[in-house]
């Protein structure tokens, strides 16, 4: 792997959740400071056994040691039940765009759960000026800059998806750009969500959709056609149909794809069988991105180097990636071109 080119590479990354940045350091200070069990407003959620307590380095780390999806899901929660005051927001904004800024990424749009936010019943709106002051700290510190794209976690319903919105709506022009729904697809179809989607694309909100992660291309084309679709989170299985292809090809939807997670939760059964290779001869609009880099132990340049390793990427090639990032980033046009210039 060439790390110093990739390193060098200016780049953005788009599919990434702030929860998933929080490395097992950070993980084992916020337990400390927060070691009694979380006070859930529902009692639909049962905290961790361990949740009581001091984290260890180690002990953090091996909350991220699990092999499929149900496992992941419950390490993120590990995580998010130590999020608790704005401190705790600014604090993991801070370092999130310290270790971007490391690995030459000079634009982020981030994911924040906001459905798990009113979930646990805290209050948004001060945790959201914590994240905001680690923000302008650290593109001040960096130079790297951030947009949020508010989440409202699939799996809590439309209804939670409206509140998420709502919020979305009260703080855009602050630096959030758009929606997004992650969390579990097999509960919850795009279909759930048209009314929400439609509303957030009349407010001017932009669009992403985790699509096609642990369910099938059927999701894909539900996101495409009840959600109108601007970037498409993960993407697997798209070739599965010969029609939906041709469509992505066509109307150059860009697809955010994540290669180590679909390893970390069996989504993709083997390296060999990621679609990135054939995804990008074909001529789709590909990105590569960590989705949540500290709990899949990965980092941007990583994800670059898998390109090159497992897949035979150029530089050239690698460069058309980072190109792509810039492209399908919701910057306004002429920052996009001064990025893409860069390369
Ligand atoms: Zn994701």
């Amino acid at each position: 792997m060439n790390t110093d080119f990739i390193t060098r590479l200016p780049k953005a990354e788009l599919h990434l959740h702030l929860e998933g940045s929080v490395d097992p350091l950070t993980l084992s200070q916020l337990s400390e400071k927060h070691h009694t069990p979380f006070p859930w407003a529902s009692n639909r959620y049962k905290p961790l056994p361990d949740s009581n307590r001091t984290l260890t380095v180690a002990e953090a780390a091996a909350l991220y040691n699990y092999t499929d999806f149900t496992g992941f899901l419950m390490a993120f929660k590990g995580v998010t039940e130590r999020l608790r005051d704005p401190e705790d927001y600014e604090l993991i904004t801070y370092r999130m765009v310290e270790k971007l800024a490391a690995e030459g990424c000079v634009h982020a749009e981030v994911f924040v759960s906001v459905g798990v936010v009113f979930w646990r019943g805290q209050e948004f709106d001060p945790l959201f000026e914590g994240m905001e002051r680690g923000r302008r700290r650290a593109e001040r510190d960096f130079g790297t800059t951030l947009y949020w794209i508010f989440d409202a976690v699939r799996n809590f319903g439309a209804e939670e998806g409206e509140k998420v919105l709502a919020k979305a709506m009260e703080h855009q022009g602050q630096n959030v750009i758009g929606i997004g729904i992650g969390g579990d697809e097999r509960v919850a179809p795009p279909e759930m969500f048209e009314q929400v989607y439609a509303r957030a694309a009349r407010a001017g909100l932009r669009l992403s959709v985790h699509a096609g992660e642990t369910v099938g291309a059927a999701s894909i084309r539900g996101a495409l056609d009840s959600l109108k679709a601007e970037r498409l989170g993960h993407a697997l299985h798209v070739d599965e149909e010969p029609a939906l292809l041709e469509r992505l090809i066509r109307e150059q939807v860009p697809l955010e794809l994540c290669i180590s997670s679909n390893l970390r939760t069996s989504c993709c059964p083997e390296l060999a069988a990621h679609p990135l290779r054939r995804y990008f001869d074909a001529g789709l609009l590909v990105t590569l991105n960590t989705d949540d880099p500290e709990m899949f132990q990965t980092t941007l340049v990583r994800e670059y180097g898998l390109a090159e390793d497992a897949f035979g990427f150029t530089n050239e090639e690698l460069q058309q990636l980072a190109a792509n990032s810039f492209r399908a980033s919701w910057l306004p046009e002429e920052r996009k071109c001064e990025l893409l210039k860069l390369l």
